[in-house]
C-alpha cells in the first residue's frame, strides 16, 4: 500500500521504498575546497623559502581581516576555547554562562576545564543569548560569560558587553558562525576580551582542522602562545596549528570573496524557490552584517503540514541530509557532569522549529530547486503521505 505514493519521477517516495531523489548525499556542511594549486603553492613556498612560516603568515592575514591586534592559531576551535576559558575565568569562581542551543561540545569544554556550565535562555529574534538572558544567570560565582553567535545573524554583542562591564565579568564570543561579518560597521573579531573561530572542514574557512583566537589584549595573546606550546601557566597543551593546515586555510582565505558570492547565490535560490511555499520561512540576515550565508536555516511554521522532525525524516530518505538546528539543547542530552539550568522556555520553543538545509560546496543551485520542489510536493500531497506515514 505504501508504494502508491509517487514523486515527480513517478516513483514511490524513498521513505516508502522508492529511489531517493539524489544519488549522492546533499550535506549541510560547508566542505568548501579552494583550488588545490593555491594550497600547493603555499606549501611549496614553505619548503623553498627560509621565511615560509605559514602559521605566522596565516595569523597576520587573519588579524588584518578581523581588524584585531593579535591572532593566535591552534589545532582546533575546541582547544582554542579550552585555553581561553582557562586563561580568562575569574579565579575562585566556578560558573560559566552559555546558551544550551549551541555547538554540541561547548558545555563539555567548560566542564573539562574544571568549571560548571550555567545555561541561559536565548532571545527569540536572534536565536542566541543576549544581555537580558545572561543577566538572569549572574551571581557571585560567575567566572565568565560566553556570547555565542547563532548560525546566521548575530547575538546581542552590545547587551552582552554592557552586562559584562557592569558586573566586572569577562565576556568572550564564540564567533565560529560569524567569521567574516560586520557588527555596527566593525568587523567581527575585536569584541569582548577575545573571540574564538574554527578552521574545521564544515566552517567558512576550511583548514581541514584548526582554530584561532583574536584579541586586542597583547598580554592575553602572549599567554595563549605559551599555553598552546605547553609552556604556559595553568592549562597548557601542545595544540599548535600544523603548517599543512595553515596552507589550506590561506588558500581558503584567497578564495573567500568568491566563496561568499557562491554562498549568496545558493541563499538567493532558496529564497526564490521558497517564496511560493507557505509553511516554511527562510531565516534572513540583516544586510548590514554582510552575511556570508555559510548555512541556510528554515523555520517550520504552524501551518506546515508536518512536524520539524517528520520533515527531516522525509528529506533524509531522499539523500537530502537536512538536520535539526542545534537540537536537542545541551540540557536535554545525557550529561555526566554538574550543570545549572533554570527553565529555558525560548530555547524549548526554538528547539523543535528550525531546520538546517543542505548548502555548501557539494550543493548546486539546481539541487536547491529540486529540494524545494520536493518540499512543495510533500506539502501538496500531505494527506496521502500522512496516511502512509501513520
Ligand atoms: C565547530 C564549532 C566549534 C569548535 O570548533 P572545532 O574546530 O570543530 O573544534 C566551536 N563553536 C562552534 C559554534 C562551532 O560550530
Amino acid at each position: 500500500m505504501s508504494n502508491k505514493i509517487n514523486n515527480r519521477q513517478g516513483e514511490s517516495l524513498a521513505i516508502f521504498g522508492g529511489q531517493p531523489l539524489f544519488n549522492s548525499p546533499k550535506p549541510t556542511s560547508n566542505l568548501v575546497r579552494p583550488d588545490p594549486l593555491l594550497f600547493f603553492d603555499y606549501l611549496r613556498g614553505k619548503m623553498t623559502r627560509s621565511d615560509g612560516n605559514l602559521v605566522e603568515m596565516l595569523e597576520l592575514r587573519l588579524a588584518s581581516m578581523h581588524d584585531t591586534k593579535n591572532c593566535v592559531a591552534v589545532n582546533s576551535g575546541f582547544w582554542g576555547l579550552a585555553l581561553l576559558l582557562d586563561a580568562l575565568s575569574l579565579p575562585s569562581r566556578k560558573e560559566i554562562i552559555l546558551p544550551s542551543l549551541t555547538y554540541r561540545r561547548m558545555a563539555d569544554i567548560v566542564s573539562w576545564v574544571g568549571r560548571v556550565p550555567h545555561f541561559c535562555d536565548i532571545d527569540l529574534k536572534t536565536l542566541a543569548n543576549s544581555g537580558d538572558t545572561v543577566r538572569r544567570c549572574i551571581n557571585d560565582n560567575t567566572a565568565l560569560i560566553i556570547g555565542v553567535h547563532p548560525v546566521g545573524g548575530h547575538c546581542d554583542v552590545d547587551g552582552l558587553e554592557s552586562v559584562a562591564y557592569e558586573y566586572g565579568i569577562p565576556v568572550i564570543f564564540d564567533s565560529v558562525e560569524s567569521v567574516h561579518e560586520m557588527h555596527r560597521g566593525k568587523r567581527i573579531g575585536s569584541f569582548g576580551v577575545a573571540e574564538l573561530f574554527s578552521l574545521g572542514a564544515s566552517k567558512l574557512i576550511n583548514g581541514f582542522e584548526g582554530g584561532y583566537v583574536t584579541t586586542n589584549d597583547d598580554a592575553l595573546a602572549h599567554q595563549l602562545r605559551l599555553k598552546r606550546s605547553g609552556r604556559g601557566a595553568g592549562l597548557s597543551l601542545s595544540v599548535e596549528l600544523p603548517p599543512f593546515h595553515a596552507a589550506m586555510a590561506l588558500a581558503g582565505l584567497d578564495d573567500l570573496p568568491n566563496q561568499i558570492l557562491r554562498n549568496r547565490a545558493r541563499f538567493n535560490r532558496y529564497a526564490e524557490e521558497l517564496r511560493g511555499l507557505p509553511g516554511l520561512r527562510l531565516v534572513r540576515h540583516s544586510e548590514e552584517t554582510e552575511p556570508s550565508h555559510k548555512n541556510i536555516v528554515v523555520e517550520v511554521l504552524d501551518d506546515w503540514q508536518y512536524t520539524r522532525d517528520e520533515t527531516i525524516v522525509l528529506l533524509n530518505a531522499q539523500n537530502i541530509l537536512a538536520r535539526a538546528y542545534y537540537s536537542p539543547p545541551l540540557t536535554h542530552k545525557p550529561i555526566g557532569y554538574e550543570f545549572i539550568a533554570a527553565d529555558l522556555p525560548h530555547t524549548d520553543w526554538v528547539a523543535d522549529r528550525y531546520i538546517s538545509m543542505p548548502c555548501g560546496h557539494l550543493v548546486t543551485l539546481d539541487d536547491i530547486s529540486k529540494i524545494v520542489r520536493f518540499l512543495s510536493y510533500l506539502s501538496s500531497n500531505h494527506k496521502s503521505i500522512r496516511a502512509n506515514l501513520n
